[in-house]
């Protein structure tokens, strides 16, 4: 059984070379999920956008996505995402580990609990349920596993920021990215929510590595880049994303001392 899955976002299409692909049903469609070795474990993978890049951040199935790694048995999950930079000092290539986020996403199904009932981990959950985002909105011992894997490889990242989920399908106007700034976002991106926020409800460790591809509009107007320079950075920087996760998944704790692990707790509010 995969305690360990991956989200692969733009770029990241294929983490292992052997894999074989298994179909899930969930309350939520069929999910094809890749199972695969990977720094010495199984460990599962979906590429969120589809293996020839054919979903648009719209309709991913997240709910069915992380529902199936749950009926896998997996317990955490490392996602990766391609993101724009708010910031003149983040340029392409940057990688980023966001420790917060801010959802700006307006028609996407973000929760399993909508008052129905469903099964999470052989239990029958009902009614009203609100997980806490608080204080770690992601993973903290996925977050450190990633941190100390870089250090490791001597791959330089920030190790924490703002995540901005934008509806999309369009990019920002200049104005959008105004208010993000103002808000404190650091970058943008239009996959990581909710999908942060479904696992949680899973209670899944959750964590993210995001890729900065471009400036977000108006941002960085004293930096040139051409199409072909940025695409060439953002492919050197998925080998590295790659090489991170490999490192990463030996470092991450087998028994999970983290919040996330107890998410439900408390947080059934209907009473039967
Ligand atoms: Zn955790």
């Amino acid at each position: 059984m995969p305690r360990i899955a991956i989200i692969g976002g733009s770029g990241v299409y294929r983490v292992m070379d052997e894999r074989k692909s298994t179909l899930v049903d969930t309350p939520f469609g069929t999910v094809e999920v890749f199972l695969g070795n990977l720094s010495g474990e199984e460990v599962a993978f979906i590429p969120r956008h589809g293996e020839n890049h054919e979903i648009p951040p719209f309709k991913v199935n997240y709910r069915g996505n992380l529902y199936a790694l749950m009926e896998l048995g997996v317990e955490r999950v490392i996602a990766t995402n391609a993101v724009g930079s708010l910031r003149e000092d983040y340029p392409p290539g940057t990688i980023l580990i966001p420790d917060d986020f801010m959802d700006f996403t307006k028609r996407r199904d973000y929760t399993y609990y909508d008052g129905g009932e469903i099964k999470v981990r052989g239990r029958v959950i009902r009614g009203v349920v609100h997980v806490s985002m608080t204080p770690h909105p992601y993973c903290p011992e996925i977050r450190a596993a990633i941190k100390s894997a870089s250090e490791k490889l001597g791959i330089e990242l920030v190790d924490k920021g703002v995540y901005c989920c934008m509806e999309g399908n369009r990019f920002e106007t200049p104005a959008e990215i105004r208010a993000l700034r103002i808000l404190g976002g650091d970058v943008v991106g239009m996959t990581g929510c909710p999908e942060a926020t479904l696992a949680r409800e899973l209670e899944m460790c959750y964590a993210s590595i995001n890729v900065v591809t471009n400036y977000a509009a108006g941002v960085g107007g004293n930096v040139k880049l051409t199409q072909d320079e940025v695409a060439e950075i953002f492919s050197k920087r998925i080998e590295d994303v790659i090489a991170l996760i490999e490192e990463t998944i030996p470092l991450i704790p087998k028994e999970r001392a983290c919040p996330c692990s107890r998410a439900l707790e408390g947080a059934v509010i209907t009473k039967k």
